[in-house]
């Protein structure tokens, strides 16, 4: 069945947005994967159907409920779906390549956008719900971290980036940044092109570029290098 997406969300109305265009675009129209978008609010409680509610304590802000969102999962994801069920949140593991292709390599993924001041605790527990952040800011809701996701995932299923390999050249995939790219034309303002990309010494194109790599992971972004070094 390939990779299948639900989402949970009070704005289906925003998806598939940006994953509409494009490759991701494509490869939906073209059934290379799913993507299916559920109302919060159809599970709300009453006439208004409210969704949130002040939080336990006091304080500011609304807090989603823990029934109504159950009650949106429940009826979203037929019992024995063994997708994992993910809750996009600033205090969740931070999303990053491993855990994408770890996800790609599954069925899909069962993803509940927040939104207000986030989720009533019960919920996260009672639902198993992983809690996935994309970075250290705070967004107004899941759903651009949802698209986030899911535009990770999805070009590297195979057949949705076409002939471009899925990738295991690009930044992260080696535990390093990329290397500098370069095209035509071969002059511009003044600045040349690398002497070794004119070689045509594959071997030595690949040591330039490997150099460079560790290079740029070493001045930008330590953690990385160190964790390369190992
Ligand atoms: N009060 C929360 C932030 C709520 S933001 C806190 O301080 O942690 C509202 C919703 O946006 C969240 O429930 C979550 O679904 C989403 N969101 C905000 N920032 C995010 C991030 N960095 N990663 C993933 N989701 C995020």
């Amino acid at each position: 069945m390939g990779f299948r997406a639900t989402v949970l969300t009070l704005y289906p109305e925003m998806f598939p947005g940006p994953l509409g265009a494009s490759l991701a675009g494509e490869g939906l129209r073209k059934g290379l994967w799913s993507l299916e978008t559920h109302q919060i609010r159809d599970h709300g409680i009453g006439r208004h159907r409210n969704v949130d509610d002040n939080p336990a304590g006091g304080g500011a802000g609304m807090v989603l409920r823990c029934d109504v969102l159950a009650a949106a999962i429940d009826a979203a994801v037929p019992a024995g779906d063994a997708r994992p069920r993910l809750l996009m949140s600033p205090r969740g593991r931070r999303l990053d390549q491993s855990f994408v292709r770890d996800l790609v390599a599954g069925d899909g993924a069962v993803i509940v956008c927040g939104r207000f001041e986030g989720v009533d605790e019960r919920v996260i527990e009672g639902r198993g719900l992983t809690e996935v952040s994309i970075g250290d800011y705070i967004l107004s809701g899941g759903e651009m971290a949802a698209m986030v996701v899911l535009d990770a995932c999805v070009r590297l299923i195979p057949g949705v980036m076409g002939k471009e390999a899925s990738g295991t050249e690009e930044s992260f995939e080696s535990g390093l940044l990329e290397y500098p790219h370069y095209t035509r034309p071969r002059e511009w303002e003044g600045r040349g092109l690398p002497e070794a990309l004119l070689s045509g010494d594959h071997a030595r194109i690949a040591r330039w570029r490997r150099e460079q790599a560790e290079a740029i992971t070493r001045e930008r972004r330590p953690d990385l290098w160190a964790a390369h070094k190992g």
